[in-house]
């Protein structure tokens, strides 16, 4: 029987984006002798095609236990009334967990979900904060909360954001380079929330981030001034860093949706570097409009590609496009509904990732060493495409027209430089140094490995 040495209870925020990076870091935890328990609500636990390995999951609710965030209608009545219940079936969980041999000693918490700390605070617990975007975008989060960005920046065309002065390309940047709330007045509800995360970070004894200091050195040294920051990504599962962590069957991470193996068959009949993969990740949704260029783009590279439509988004595409793409000869296209994408950006015949930059995706693609052709839609997606393009030169961004839809020979040029041209060559040999940072940090010994040992080592005193 294994003796755990500390026991953290992790409260994501149920979201895929979100609970898979905490997922991967609980593992990591695991792997060091911590006992975990994942809560999350009753209404996700159902959406979950299949639990994880090691670690146990037990359910809070959210107050909509049969629908979720979608039952609740608006995101602002869902995140009330998570809160409400929310903090009522944790308190439950803990009370429950201190029977359990190994008390909980440590919450570590969505930030999404700020009221953790004061239910953390109520039982003497300590806290750690989990931010799932990276630090750049948190800053300006940071700063839309102190008021030093004002909105709305609609009318601002740049937008000065200290943390940011001493890297060259970010010291002034664009209103199309901020996450989207902060520039459309109408997201002004999601946006306190996400400026809401800042509301109990005061109190917190941790602010863990999925990013690693070798990536974003400037604005982490300059946020670890105000916050305890530790860096511990890119937490992505042990065996796409060549190292398996103790019992890691869980290879992707197929937790939510039926995944389609079969495109790793056809990757491998793809010669090295010849593939783009397309993917808009589990939320974003295009246009019929941009679907079409996108199709067209594509076909017109003249590469083979491998693009995850997912079912919801499938009646956008041009009409019979799967249909002609299975008769061609060639064989150079193939659309699927979800994919494992570790995998695939592991595969050698992926030569570029044609992604909206949501942070797992981005972090995955360095992680792997795929360069990047960005296309991002909202959120964080904009920052997150500014850093790949311009802070680590590791991407191109696909330039909209002003009717805000990337066409066809912009896509079509812009895989060319990625995947072939000598203008692509630092992009290309970048993406690889990257990779190589990616990993040194999680190695042991790297800086995100470090300071997760002494996450630990602090968890381990605390609980004796
Ligand atoms: N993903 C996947 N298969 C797919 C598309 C996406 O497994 O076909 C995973 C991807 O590896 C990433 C997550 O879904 O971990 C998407 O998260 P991200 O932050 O990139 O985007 P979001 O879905 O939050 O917009």
């Amino acid at each position: 029987m294994t003796t755990h040495k500390s026991h953290c209870l992790i409260l994501p925020y149920p979201a895929q984006g979100h609970i898979n990076p905490m997922l991967q870091f609980s593992k990591r935890l695991q792997s060091k002798g911590v006992k975990i328990t994942i809560a999350t609500t009753k209404s996700f636990l159902k959406t979950m095609q299949e639990l994880p390995n090691l670690v146990s999951i037990e359910a809070i609710s959210d107050g909509y236990d049969d629908g979720g965030r979608g039952q609740a209608g608006s995101f602002v009545a869902y995140i009330t009334r998570f809160k409400e219940v929310g903090s009522d079936t944790l308190a439950q969980l803990i009370k429950k967990l201190a029977n359990c041999g190994c008390p909980v000693t440590c919450i570590v918490y969505d930030p999404f979900l700020p009221w953790a700390v004061e239910v953390a605070k109520n039982f003497g617990l300590v806290t750690a904060a989990f931010f799932t975007q990276n630090c750049a975008v948190d800053n300006i989060y940071y700063h839309v909360h102190k008021g030093v960005i004002k909105l709305p920046p609609t009318k601002v065309e740049e937008i000065i954001v200290p943390g940011f002065s001493t890297i060259e390309t970010l010291s002034r940047i664009e209103s199309s380079d901020v996450p989207s709330f902060v520039v459309s007045p109408e997201a002004e509800r999601i946006l306190e929330m996400l400026v809401n995360q800042f509301s109990n970070l005061d109190k917190v004894d941790w602010v863990l981030i999925n990013s690693f200091y070798e990536l974003e050195k400037e604005v982490i040294d300059w946020m670890a001034k105000i916050y305890p920051i530790k860096t511990i990504g890119p937490t992505i599962p042990s065996m796409y860093l060549d190292k398996r962590l103790p019992d890691d069957k869980e290879y992707g991470l197929s937790l939510f949706k039926p995944m389609a193996y079969e495109c790793l068959n056809w990757l491998n009949q793809q010669p090295i570097n010849s593939v783009v993969y397309v993917s808009f990740g589990s939320l974003a949704k295009l246009e019929a409009d941009q679907m079409e260029e996108l199709a067209w783009g594509l076909k017109n590279s003249n590469k083979n590609f491998l693009w995850v439509v997912r079912s919801t988004e499938e009646s956008k595409l041009p009409k019979n496009f799967v249909e002609e793409l299975k008769l061609t000869r060639e064989n150079k296209g193939l659309v699927v509904s979800w994919c494992p994408q570790l995998q695939v950006l592991e595969h050698k015949s992926i030569g570029c990732f044609l992604t909206h930059c949501g942070w797992n995706s981005t972090l995955e693609a360095i992680s792997l060493g795929v360069p990047m052709l960005t296309m991002p839609q909202w959120t964080d997606q904009p920052t997150n495409a500014k850093l790949v393009k311009d802070v680590w030169e590791m991407g191109v961004r696909a330039k909209q027209d002003e009717k805000g839809i990337v066409r066809r020979e912009v896509i079509e040029e812009c895989i060319k430089l990625v995947m072939e041209e000598e203008k692509g060559k630092v992009i290309r040999e970048n993406a690889k140094k990257l990779k190589q940072l990616a990993r040194n940090a999680v190695d042991e010994g790297g800086s995100s490995d470090k300071n997760i040992q002494e996450f630990v080592s602090k968890l381990v005193t605390i609980s004796q």
